[in-house]
């Protein structure tokens, strides 16, 4: 998994490296485990699909950071058959349009929003306002 890492992503790992209340080195390691991979998971990836050449259903891989390193990894294979490549949407950036994603770049920074752009009313009476119902965002904040 090739990346580059993202301002966003350096700060949800900097925000755990610098709390003071952990009580020990494992602890910290396991709470860095699932911050990164709940930051993996607002990412898209790549997947290389295969197919045997006598048609039937292949091995698969994923995930590749891009197309690039995908293509690098099927170079080296030496089986029969065909690749494609598979876009991976993320389920996080998915599920953060509804639930939200607080302090996430491209989602409201509101206290108490984090909800997408899209959740925001453009209509003139509530212009701004997080129109989730249990929402109390009055205004969008980049
Ligand atoms: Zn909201
Ligand atoms: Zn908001």
């Amino acid at each position: 998994m090739r990346l580059t890492p993202r301002k966003e992503e350096i700060e949800a790992v900097k925000a755990l490296l610098e709390d003071p209340s952990f009580e020990s080195a494992d602890q910290m390691a396991k709470a860095l485990i699932k911050e990164i991979a709940e930051v993996l998971q607002m990412r898209d990836w790549i997947a290389l699909v295969h197919t045997w050449s006598d048609g039937h259903r292949g091995l698969n891989w994923a995930p590749f950071g891009n197309e690039a390193e995908a293509r690098a990894f099927a170079s080296k294979l030496s089986i029969d058959g065909t690749g494609r490549l598979v876009k991976l949407h993320s389920p996080g950036v998915m599920l953060a349009n509804t639930v939200g994603k607080k302090g996430w770049k491209g989602y409201c920074r509101h206290h108490d929003c984090g909800h997408a752009p899209f959740t925001h009313s453009a209509a003139s009476a509530a212009r701004g306002a997080c129109q989730i119902p249990t929402c109390p965002c009055d205004k969008f904040q980049k």
